[in-house]
């Protein structure tokens, strides 16, 4: 049983199927649990707006459901470009996107274009754990870079130096981030775009939650370079519908990369999966031209439950980082003699309070004294769930 737990565990991905699983054994077992909180996982708990599911309802009434161009319909590219223009502020042309099974399959169908074994990518500790699987999936090595929740979660261009080999490619990058909710600031963007200049690597950005910022600006290094630049092809975007309009289970994200890259990409997209369904794409079309209130709305709400478990946080005594971005908080759960204790936390809080959080060790090395909570959850949620892991820790 500890091995299938170990396996859930390590997947912070699977930990609802293992809170399932906790639940119907000490049904089984005539234990009574409190009702549950699910904070572990990066999920909006806001339905997709009306106008978009409409939008995928007519296209199934009114259109041929048939195969379509492997970077996506021209129509929906001309419509990212201009949104990459409205929100990203750097412009490009619709042969610079190609449409993607969500910000996974961007960054999937990236990696696959660029590295490959005997390749070295550096990579954010902590991260979201997908970028690990991935660099395994396309048989590199990644080397994690610190980022230091001394300085605000932010990386150190002098640490990353240090760990640039003759083998390094390419860069990952998140802003806003997950786990983090940490924002870069322009000085810092700019500096690990120099730093990839430096070492001509690969720049790949994943900026999945571009629209989820709370406090100061986002800014994507593609603002930072020229046209001509941006077609040298260093620069690779990742975004996604995902989070931003609460569209997780549709699928959809895109790339942007010089014009050159982007077709190597699609030629990869065309090998995995062909194309993306025209329902998903009439859907991100309806999204990006309808009314942008519901982006807006969200957002506030996010920017409220963060406010609620940072008070709440510091009430307990407990440090945090305040996220300015993405909808996530890490939350430092060390014991009273500093023990890192992350993981074997979350199982205990999840055994016996009915709480699941991801835990720490998910994310990296340097996350593994914390917890993260994911604040797409209801404020009730996030307030029982808030109070339970304070108490916890300080057991
Ligand atoms: N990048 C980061 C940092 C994420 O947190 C996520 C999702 O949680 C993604 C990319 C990909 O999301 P999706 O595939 O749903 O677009």
């Amino acid at each position: 049983k500890q091995h299938i737990y170990d396996q859930a565990m390590n997947d912070i991905t699977m930990l609802g199927t293992y809170a399932e699983q906790v639940e119907r054994e000490a049904r089984a077992e005539g234990r009574s649990l409190p009702p549950p909180v699910r904070l572990q996982i990066g999920e909006p708990s806001f339905r997709t707006p009306e106008h978009i599911r409409q939008a995928a309802l007519q296209t199934i009434a009114n259109e041929p459901l048939t195969y379509g161009p492997p970077a996506g319909w021209p129509w929906l590219r001309e419509l990212i470009a201009a949104k990459i223009a409205r929100v990203d502020g750097y412009s490009i042309d619709p042969e610079n996107t190609a449409v993607t099974l969500g910000g996974t399959g961007a960054l999937m169908a990236a990696l696959s274009a660029t590295v490959g074994p005997g390749d070295e990518v550096l990579m954010p500790d902590p991260c979201w754990p997908i970028y690990a699987m991935q660099l395994t999936a396309v048989g590199v090595t990644a080397v994690p870079y610190p980022l230091d929740p001394q300085s605000e979660w932010l990386p150190d261009i002098a640490r990353l130096e240090k760990l640039v080999t003759p083998r390094t490619r390419l860069l990952m990058i998140n802003t806003p981030g997950n786990p983090t909710g940490a924002i870069f600031p322009r000085e810092i963007v700019s500096a690990l775009l120099d730093f990839a200049r430096r070492h001509d690597l690969y720049l790949i950005s994943d900026e999945c939650y571009d629209e989820i910022i709370f406090e100061g600006e986002h800014v994507s290094p593609a603002t930072l370079l020229t046209r001509s630049e941006l077609e040298d092809g260093r620069f690779i975007g990742i975004y996604t519908f995902s989070k931003s309009y609460a569209m997780t289970g549709w699928r959809v994200g895109y790339v942007v990369a010089s014009k050159a890259l982007t077709k190597t990409i699609t030629d990869v997209l065309c090998a995995n999966h062909s194309n993306i369904s025209i329902i998903v794409q009439r859907a991100a079309a309806a999204a990006l031209t309808g009314p942008q209130d519901c982006v807006k709305e969200m957002r506030d709400s996010y920017r409220q439950r963060r406010d609620l478990a940072v008070r709440l946080l510091k009430e307990a005594g407990r440090y945090v980082y305040t996220p300015h971005g993405a909808f996530y908080a890490l939350i430092d759960v060390r014991g009273k003699r500093g023990e890192k204790r992350g993981r074997q936390f979350a199982l205990d809080l999840l055994h016996e309070r009915n709480v699941a959080v991801a835990p720490g060790n998910g994310f990296g090395k340097v996350s593994e004294e914390y917890v993260r909570i994911s604040l797409g959850a209801s404020d009730e949620e996030i307030e029982r769930g808030v109070r339970e892991i304070c108490q916890f820790a300080d057991r």
